[in-house]
């Protein structure tokens, strides 16, 4: 998985460093961690050299999570060495499964907090001066209950929905690693939501490991909710990740039409795999033709919805018959990206007992021949929107007046622009399209 690296100014000696691995969970929760520690006289700086407090955001969807954590924490050895006031701790998905074996095991850790225990961080960290070790209580909560807490939201930032998942797809830790899923409060959120619009944000992403079956106490379903959030907010645009094929209905796409000045027309939709098989061994619970009909009820609601996807390929019993459905259903399904990725065995999980695992280099074809098709379909794809203009959102513009943002079809769009477009809606004709990126200019 990706390894992000957040950091800021050094401004006083409470310095904070955090690595952070994986997913746009792990990012939401440093930046959450951040924000905790801010309130606490603690400031990111930019190298672990500098920190009185390094922490580890860990993710257990990388190969050999926890060894990965020991060697991490061995890297500071030095620096614990010579400042025996420094602190390290790890957080995250490794965190919340191998507490109690981090503890024991990595003597340089001073503490470790779970995914369910983020808020208790200040509380934690304090103890830290009176003993040696320590880590957080892992708090069930029902319903899931936090504010956004974002340092610097900017133009466009996340917002979680929800946390957890109850799907147990075979291949995935995430229902061990975040537990079952809880709703936040419908009301909550819309509070939420314009509090970061008073602060400028002029798009939210709802995140979820499933939005699609969010419930609020009140009753709200997640049609509901994205309908109170277009209606009871300011925000200019509202996206949302990620679904679940076998939760996304009628109701969701209306709903979405209805309000389409403001819900963004893309949608991640992620298959994991063109047969139906396979899909049953991931317990999907749809089938390759029930998803084709959601694709299809989807692009009626919606005229011009852009599509992208998730695929594991090499998953374990995978035949060659089996992969080329997946191949087949890029001739189907219009995407126009997609994430692919090799299957690897995650601890915990169904698949990872499966006898008949697939082998590595057999993955590896079928990754590659899946990345050339989809980059031939992409090529082809983004040539529509050449001379086209969309609505962008500048996110930001750089000292030589090179302006980039994103627009509502989720394409990330370069074009040359002032600081003071930063945080508006603009048109931009198209002039050169690539699947990842465009090349456009302002419209006047
Ligand atoms: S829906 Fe499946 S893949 Fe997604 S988080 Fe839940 S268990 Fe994992």
């Amino acid at each position: 998985m990706e390894k992000f690296s957040t950091s800021g100014p050094i401004k006083e000696k409470n310095g904070v460093f955090i690595t952070t691995y994986g997913c746009q969970m792990n990012v939401n929760d440093t930046e959450r961690m951040f924000s905790l520690l801010e309130m606490s006289n603690y400031t990111p700086v930019t190298s672990a050299d500098q920190a009185s407090l390094i922490k580890i955001n860990s993710c257990s969807v990388r190969e050999k999570p926890v060894h990965k954590v020991h060697s991490e924490v061995g890297r500071y050895r030095k620096l614990k060495e010579m400042n025996p006031n420094l602190k390290i701790g790890v957080a995250g998905c490794v965190a919340q499964q191998e507490k109690k074996r981090l503890i024991a095991d990595i003597p340089l850790l001073d503490f470790v907090v779970g995914t369910d225990a983020i808020d208790q961080l200040p509380e934690l960290v304090n103890k830290l001066d009176r003993e040696k070790q320590v880590s957080a209580r892992f708090e069930y909560q029902k319903p899931y209950q936090i504010e956004t807490l974002i340092r610097n939201p900017g133009v466009s930032t996340f917002v979680n929905i929800t946390k957890g998942c109850d799907n147990f797809c075979t291949f995935c830790v995430v229902p061990f690693t975040r537990g079952r899923e809880r709703s936040r409060k419908a009301q909550e959120l819309i509070q939420d939501i314009q509090k970061l619009v008073d602060r400028g944000v002029k798009e939210v992403t709802l995140l979820g490991q499933n939005v699609n079956s969010y419930k609020s106490e009140c009753g709200a379903d997640f049609a509901d909710l994205l309908r109170l959030v277009a209606t009871e907010t300011n925000i200019q645009r509202i996206r949302y990740t990620t679904s679940h094929p076998k939760d996304f209905n009628q109701k969701l796409v209306d709903i979405m039409q209805e309000h389409r000045e403001k819900v963004c027309e893309y949608i991640h939709l992620p298959v994991q795999s063109g047969n139906s098989q396979v899909l049953d061994r991931m317990n999907r619970n749809y089938t390759r033709e029930e998803y084709i009909q959601k694709v299809k009820m989807i692009e009626r609601a919606i005229p011009g919805v852009v599509l992208s996807t998730d695929i594991i390929v090499g998953f374990p019993g995978e035949t060659d018959e089996q992969f080329e459905d997946t191949l087949s259903l890029l001739d189907e399904v219009s995407y126009e990206s997609i994430y692919a990725f090799k299957y690897s065995p995650r601890p915990f999980t169904k698949a990872a007992q499966f006898t008949d695992q697939v082998d590595e280099q057999i993955k590896s074809e079928r990754l590659n021949r899946l990345f050339a098709k989809h980059d031939e379909i992409a090529r082809k794809l983004c040539k529509k929107y050449e001379g086209q203009t969309l609505e962008v959102l500048v996110e930001e513009v750089n000292a030589e007046g090179r302006a980039f943002g994103r627009s509502t079809q989720n394409k990330v769009v370069h074009f040359n622009g002032t600081n003071a477009l930063v945080g508006q809606t603009v048109a931009v004709k198209v002039i050169e399209a690539f699947p990842q990126t465009m090349r456009g200019e302002l419209k006047n």
